[in-house]
């Protein structure tokens, strides 16, 4: 499976990269018709790329190799950054931070944005009648405990434990079939165990859910 990720990787690259040559050149033309399809292309590259690194962590995980690079974090700015980035490719929803009181932890920070930006992201996609996501991070008995909570369609308590395996999506709820594999919390329950802490979740059908992980402060 690596080498399947890894070759993969290669095409999709050069794809990218004439993609944006090619949107150059349109732009140049003033073809604004033909150069809409290609931003459209590209979201799909992006989707593309993004489910080749998915691959990638996978095998990573399994073979053992999934180290974390922890060092001391100002969290509350860290925290604050990933929101504002990832408000700026949140269309329909606002993102707010309810509660950021956690002024350090040490963590890899690479790892701990790949973790929130999948929770936000999940919010997100699975609240599509919902205007707002509620993130916050306090300490609690020695951890620092960060939440993500939506009010979208909710988990029926059957399918919560699952929902963390490789692979697992909930049936008929998903609106990007065929565009995720059902790999990213997966991925997340194991960077944030690597670090020593959990992954959990409160939901309801219809009503919404909270995702929470914790880092330990010591
Ligand atoms: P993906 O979103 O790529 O399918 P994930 O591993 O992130 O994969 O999530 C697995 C499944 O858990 C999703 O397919 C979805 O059914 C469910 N899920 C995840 N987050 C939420 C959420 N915030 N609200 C409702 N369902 C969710």
């Amino acid at each position: 499976m690596s080498t399947v990720s890894h070759e993969l990787k290669t095409p999709v690259t050069s794809i990218k990269a004439y993609g944006q040559l090619l949107k150059r050149s349109l732009k140049k033309a003033g073809d604004t018709a033909n150069g809409t399809f290609l931003e459209k292309m590209e979201l799909q590259v992006l989707r593309l790329e993004k489910l080749i690194r998915d691959l990638l962590e996978i095998t990573r995980i399994e073979s053992g190799k999934l180290s974390l690079h922890p060092e001391p974090l100002p969290f509350k700015e860290f925290l604050e950054q990933i929101i504002s980035d990832l408000q700026l490719i949140t269309n329909m929803h606002q993102l707010i931070l309810t509660e950021n009181s956690v002024l350090t932890i040490t963590a890899d920070p690479t790892r701990l944005t790949q973790v929130i930006t999948n929770l936000v992201t999940n919010a997100v996609k699975y609240s599509p009648e919902g205007k707002k996501v509620e993130i916050a991070a306090k300490e609690e008995n020695g951890f620092m405990i960060c939440s993500v909570k939506d009010f979208g369609v909710g988990i029926a308590a059957n399918e919560q434990s699952l929902i963390f395996e490789r692979f697992h999506q909930v049936a008929g709820k998903n609106p990007n079939a065929g565009l995720s594999l059902g790999l990213g919390l997966y991925i997340a329950k194991e960077i944030v165990e690597e670090g020593s802490g959990k992954l959990w979740l409160e939901s309801e059908p219809n009503k919404g859910s909270i995702f929470y992980f914790s880092v330990p402060l010591t």
